[in-house]
């Protein structure tokens, strides 16, 4: 029976609500009352229901997409400006004991498996450094015996110790296994950012199909995962599904059950939702995945999810081309990664083809410089800012000064500010000269004299070498 405040996954993300969402948005869809009023609620930028969403799930006609597609951009904009937030995924080792099917890195694949040393963790976080990176999402496979809790600590506690050195990382979010309450408690402790765990899909049958052995072959702890983070004191976590392991209208419907879950349970919904499609990798082919979706299917999810859930940060996955990128930057995304490997390592020494450790195939395999500059050519504000997390503002106070609307008053002088340390400390001098440009045309769209006053008097000290200045 569906229930979203319950802690039990199977009634939070009921099959039958899912199938009866799909079922009835088809209905509701073929009369276009329903769709404008559903378009009128959205434009008032208070989100949708999962029901409302997967009605406008199943728009197909071009000029209602065209407005579909214009309303994700303007509470885009309206909530988050032209910035986009930068970052790099870092694997730390690819042990694992799952048996993923779609995963390069599942324990039936031969590959190498590696794990950094605390030296090598140092040198690789020194080397994403040098390239300009603030924030880093850590990857793990899932294995204790190999790839413990403590080794995980050790990782960002090594990282954190590199940190504020003139421009060094300021975030660490983590992706690891669904794991004990006890340590998520202990990752909170350890300082980390959002924890991060993709559900890959809510369809329970085809769960279990996917992953046949290991731990993460119990779908009810695994999706029930985030109820524990959140309890244990984690107060920013990120969703995400594989778009194309199952049918995109379940795994889209299930996943804004879930957003809808946890806001239910803990009054804040997820701090970022991901949105990753199958890709191919060692051994695996994306033609096994009859479910894999077309550029087309793939931006109207990432449309209609920025209209449902305004507030939420969204990511794109570093699989994604450079083309499909900048589709999907305009439709709402507004986490980027640049210049990413998903080997173990491989940012201070790039792994050679026959090493082969990578997770899976990167279509977008240009610099993290090469991204700024060509969000800069396309109008966007590349942010480095790492602001909330380091003012506490997280969870609930994260929200409500987004919700309220005071978030424009911090995110646009920070975005320019951290842009700024970046032209100086690390951008080619195409890059550069672009971007100084554009802070001094975004100057001019600070509302409030007195932080533009501020913005400007910062970003003067900036180029003389002060550092990590924000609202
Ligand atoms: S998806 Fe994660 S848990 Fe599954 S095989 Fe890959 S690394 Fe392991
Ligand atoms: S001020 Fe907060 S919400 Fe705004 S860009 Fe910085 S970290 Fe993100």
């Amino acid at each position: 029976m569906y229930n979203p405040k319950s802690r039990d996954a199977n009634e939070f993300i009921d099959d039958a609500e899912v199938r009866s969402s799909i079922e009835d948005a088809k209905r509701l869809a073929a009369d276009p009352a329903n769709i404008e009023r559903i378009l009128a609620k959205a434009a008032k930028c208070k989100g949708l229901n999962h029901r409302e969403a997967a009605v406008l799930l199943n728009v197909d006609d071009p000029a209602t997409l065209d407005r579909i597609y214009h309303l994700a951009k303007e509470i885009k904009e309206q909530i988050y400006g032209k910035r986009i937030v930068m970052f790099a995924p870092l694997y730390l080792s690819n042990y694992c004991v799952n048996n993923c099917k779609y995963c390069g890195f599942r324990c039936a694949n031969g590959i190498a498996r590696v794990k950094l040393t605390q030296e090598q963790v140092s040198e690789e976080v020194r080397a994403l450094e040098k390239l300009g990176h603030k924030r880093l999402l850590l990857e793990f496979g899932e294995d204790d015996r190999n790839c413990p809790i403590d080794y995980v600590l050790d990782c960002i506690r090594t990282i954190y110790a590199e940190k504020f050195e003139n421009g060094a990382i300021r975030r660490v979010n983590v992706d690891i296994a669904a794991t004990t309450g006890e340590n998520y408690r202990k990752l909170k402790e350890a300082g980390i950012g959002t924890y991060i765990l993709f559900q890959e899909t809510y369809h329970k049958e085809n769960y279990e199909n996917l992953h046949p052995t290991g731990p993460k072959s119990n779908y009810a702890y695994h999706t029930e995962a985030m109820d524990r983070a959140m309890e244990a004191g984690i107060d920013d976590v990120g969703l995400g599904v594989l778009f194309g392991l199952n049918t995109y209208r379940y795994d889209f419907t299930g996943l804004l059950m879930h957003a809808e879950h946890l806001e239910a349970t803990f009054g804040v919904g997820p701090h970022t939702i991901s949105v990753p499609r199958i890709c191919p990798a060692d051994d695996i082919s994306t033609q096994d995945f009859p479910d894999a979706i077309s550029d087309d299917i793939f931006c109207k999810i990432v449309a209609v999810i920025r209209i449902a859930v305004p507030y939420t940060g969204m990511i794109i996955s570093t699989r994604e081309s450079a083309a499909t990128r900048r589709k999907v930057l305009n439709l709402g995304i507004s986490q980027i990664s640049g210049g990413s490997r998903t080997s173990v390592g491989g940012y201070a020494i790039p792994e050679t083809p026959e090493e082969n450790s990578a997770q899976f195939d990167i279509s977008d395999t240009r610099t993290l410089d090469e991204v700024v500059n060509w969000l800069l050519d396309l109008g966007h504000i590349p942010s480095f800012c790492t602001a909330c997390y380091r003012a506490g503002r997280t969870g609930d106070r994260f929200m409500s000064l987004v919700k309220s609307g005071q978030i424009a008053n911090c995110c646009a002088p920070n975005a320019l500010m951290t842009l700024k340390e970046y032209l100086e400390d690390y951008a080619a001098p195409d890059t550069r000269a672009k971007g100084i440009q554009l802070i001094k045309k975004e100057l001019e769209h600070i509302p409030n004299p007195k932080i533009k006053e501020i913005a400007i008097r910062n970003l003067k000290e900036i180029e003389e070498g002060k550092r990590d200045f924000r609202f």
